[in-house]
């Protein structure tokens, strides 16, 4: 059996390790780099039971599971357990209003309300080299990655033959469609429901041993009374992560005209500031942004597409797809390879349960 997987994210990524490593022919097709988009550029936030009670639950479980025993087994990429907590950070006027627990490597406008989680059920990636350490493994396992831009399907009646990339065709006996917000583009070939980007932009800084293994959820309180969420993430490579704002911005239809906003950079650079002296301007080691994949419905789509034969799709993990890959890559292989996903219950990401998008109404520049 002949696998075509179109794009390399961390979703791509984690399905062809799980494809190849049941010895099936798999080649991931990716526009620019394996972790160029959001899959690079993500937090890396992994938590147990965060989606207690959602229709995520089972996945995120076993995803966090095996996000423990793929670190073990390949571990080509920084994870640590860390301690989550939830916060405040204060306007300069309200600091000695407010009398509430701090930890120690904090400035002091930031107060701190409440352990969200242990080390027991929360952790941390480093999302980049997660998805290229997942590529390389599938590699090992017999994958190959082609670099071009999918740009159509082939068709033998009903049923998907393989796939147009970069002036070629490449044929396949099932292709998945794993190109994040991307995946709209397919709606032209496929029937697919609507899915769309949200863009964030955020700044990693070098902050070596600074930073203890403590993610935070903070509520920055501005001068004016607005309320903005910032998440601080911490990584073993001592590297952290901080995204304060969400923006709006149209997806451009190549993932390579993706910029940040410099006045959201420039306001998530303040924000960083005023909570610890380890964010310096100098240790800032990237300004960047991406768009995370979202359905409307706020559940990821994985499973195949009605009404064309070995055609898949695995995208719309909004905030949650660095941790929720690794079953989504491993339930979809069975799924792909035994015509039924054993260890997890895909029936509530069935692509069929949104109205599909009519294909002549999709228009992509
Ligand atoms: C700021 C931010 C922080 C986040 N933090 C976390 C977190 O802490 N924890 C968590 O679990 N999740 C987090 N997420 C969510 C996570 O990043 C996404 O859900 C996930 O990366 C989506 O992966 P993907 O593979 O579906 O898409 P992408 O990473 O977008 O990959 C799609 C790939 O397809 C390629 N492509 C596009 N068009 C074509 C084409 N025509 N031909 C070939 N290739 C193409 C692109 O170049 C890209 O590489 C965060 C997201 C953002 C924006």
């Amino acid at each position: 059996m002949r696998v075509v997987i179109c794009g390399g994210g961390v979703i791509g990524a984690c399905t062809a390790y799980f494809l190849a490593r049941r010895r099936i022919d798999v080649t991931v097709v990716e526009r620019l780099e394996v972790a160029s988009c959001a899959s690079g550029k993500a937090g890396g936030f992994l938590a147990r039971d965060w989606c207690a009670g959602s229709a995520l639950d089972a996945l995120a479980r076993r995803s966090f599971a095996l996000h423990a025993s793929l670190h073990e087994e390949i571990g080509s990429w920084s994870y640590q357990r860390v301690s989550a907590y939830s916060g405040l950070v204060v306007p300069d006027a309200d600091k000695r209003r407010h009398a509430a627990a701090k930890l120690n490597w904090l400035s002091d406008g930031v107060l701190i309300g409440a352990e969200l989680s242990t080390p027991e059920t929360t952790a941390m990636v480093n999302p980049h080299a997660f998805t290229s350490g997942m590529m390389r493994a599938a590699e090992q396992h017999g994958a190959r990655l082609r670099h071009g831009e999918v740009t159509g399907l082939v068709r033998r009646g009903d049923a998907v033959a393989g796939v147009e990339a970069g002036g070629e065709t490449i044929a396949a006996d099932a292709v998945v469609i794993a190109l994040g917000p991307w995946s709209l583009r397919a709606a032209q070939w496929l029937r697919l429901p609507l899915v769309f980007g949200l863009q964030s932009p955020s700044l990693v800084y070098d902050t070596g041993t600074d930073v203890p293994a403590e993610a935070l959820f903070l509520d920055w309180q501005g001068d004016s009374g607005e309320t903005i969420g910032v998440e601080v993430f911490p990584r073993a490579d001592g590297s952290t992560h901080i995204a304060a704002l969400s923006s709006q911005g149209p997806l451009p239809m190549d993932p390579a005209d993706v910029r940040p906003d410099p006045d959201g950079l420039k306001a998530t650079q303040a924000i960083c500031e005023r909570i610890s002296p380890a964010f310096r301007p100098e240790r800032i080691v990237a300004r960047q942004s991406c768009f995370r994949p979202v359905t409307q419905d706020g559940l990821p789509l994985i499973g195949p597409v009605p009404g064309s034969a070995g055609a898949y799709i695995a995208t719309g993990h909004s905030v949650w797809g660095i941790l929720n890959a690794p079953a989504t890559g491993e339930a979809l292989a069975e799924l792909i390879a035994e015509g039924r996903a054993r260890t997890t219950d895909l029936t509530p990401f069935d692509p069929a349960r949104l109205r599909p998008l009519d294909p002549d109404q999709v228009r992509i520049a």
